[in-house]
């Protein structure tokens, strides 16, 4: 599994070029098509022409640029199809909405994005009828336990934000397969590190926001899965993405296609930034956590599943005992040393930095963040690679003293 370098598929991708022959494709900045023939206005409604030939019904169904978008997409993930939506929630709800029904269950990892896990624990219940149990989704014996009759998917993030736990994709997937139910990984961390699709995940979101836009710039996410699946998901009866419309502007598609060829460059300068830091301050004896260290619980599994060329990914966390000390310390790093922003989200080619538990995680009870393993001290740090390497350590270093975390 390990070895396989994703983004050569994307060399077989049919390139479109621009109208005026542009080496890239044109933006289509239209909301509405043409057909030239009546007959194909009702083929287009009955689902009998569609993008695949070249048809389009309505901009918020398909558009051209949008659309080689998610084939760009599917092609990273190495599965049959792909579509955009305009964020990464859009795109994790529209598949939760296209796969259950009011009365289904979901089993979710405990350590999950807040956002996702509010939609699941508060937003669904209520407003849906969805019920969600959150277990340990490294704990594969309470993965089997929770799942019951009504349960349609397993959700996880590949690597758990911000535990930074990697599921077993391989073990979830034949667990899903024996259970007759969906595996959905979000797969925003590690985009060209881990392929869950080829790793046996019926269905990939992403949060376009973070590593694959790169500059912190633009909200958008994807879904990539069978052609059947996104199909679905647009049907003009049922599509939960095509009725509830969280439609990705085609400028936004245009402007992520074009950074996603120097996504494999970006992706292994952070992990290289991320493995030389963490490596440092595990020498100092500091409560670090990152997946390319050897002590790291998943480091084996990892190993095993990741491919070699893109390391271990670019954020990792550091646990500093108490939230007081975690702000004087990212007070610091923005404030005094330029390190980075004490901004929440991450990808971006600067360092970005927040206390977890009460930001990003901050919907969660106390009591799912215990058990999550969520502490409030828990820093969750997305590194950039601007700047050397030996600049950023001295800046680290100094705010560490400054802290009082480190006192040499
Ligand atoms: N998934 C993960 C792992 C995230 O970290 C986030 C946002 O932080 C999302 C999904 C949601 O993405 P968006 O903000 O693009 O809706």
């Amino acid at each position: 599994m390990s070895g396989r370098n994703p983004i050569e598929d994307l060399a077989h991708l049919r390139h479109e070029f621009g109208e005026h022959g542009g080496v890239n494709m044109s933006i289509e900045a239209s909301s509405t098509f043409t057909v030239i023939d009546p007959e194909t206005m009702p083929a287009l409604f009955q689902g009998r022409a569609g993008p695949d030939k070249g048809c389009y019904l309505y901009g918020r169904h398909f558009n051209p640029t949008v659309y080689n978008l998610g084939r760009q997409m599917a092609a990273l993930e190495g599965t049959e199809a792909g579509y955009c939506a305009a964020s990464g929630m859009a795109a994790t709800s529209g598949v939760i909405l296209g796969l259950c029904n009011a009365g289904d269950e979901i089993v979710a990892s405990n350590a999950i994005y807040g956002g996702s896990y509010a939609l699941m624990k508060d937003f669904l219940p209520a407003k849906a009828g969805i019920r969600t149990h959150f277990v340990d989704i490294t704990d594969l014996a309470a993965v089997r336990d929770a799942i019951t009759e009504k349960t349609r998917l397993i959700f996880t993030e590949s690597i758990s934000n911000p535990t930074l736990r990697l599921a077993n994709m391989p073990k979830l997937a034949d667990l899903a397969k024996e259970k007759g139910v969906q595996l959905v990984v979000d797969n925003t961390f590690s985009p060209l590190i881990l392929s869950p699709a080829r790793l046996g995940a019926d269905v990939v979101v992403h949060s376009l926001t973070k590593f694959i836009s790169g500059a912190s710039d633009v909200i958008a996410g994807a879904i990539c899965g069978s052609d059947e699946f996104i199909g679905q998901l647009m049907d003009l009866h049922t599509g939960s993405l095509m009725l509830l419309g969280p439609t990705m502007d085609p400028n936004i598609a245009s402007a992520i296609g074009l950074r996603i060829p120097h996504l494999p460059l970006r992706m292994v300068a952070h992990s290289e930034r991320a493995l030389a830091m963490t490596a440092r301050l595990s020498e100092l004896g500091l409560d670090v956590c990152y997946p390319g260290l050897p002590n790291h619980p998943d480091h084996e599994l990892f190993h095993e599943l990741h491919c070699d060329e893109y390391g271990y990914g670019g954020v990792f966390t550091l646990d500093v005992g108490s939230v007081e000390r975690a702000n004087t310390l990212m007070s610091c790093l923005q404030n005094e040393q330029r390190f980075g922003y004490l901004a929440v989200s991450l990808g971006y080619f600067d360092t970005l930095m927040s206390c977890s538990g009460s930001s990003t995680s901050s919907e969660m009870t106390d009591e799912d963040k215990d058990a999550a393993g969520i502490s409030p001290g828990l820093v969750r740090i997305s590194i950039g690679y601007t700047g050397t390497l030996e600049q950023r350590w001295t800046q680290l270093r100094s705010a560490l003293r400054t802290a009082e975390i480190i006192d040499r």
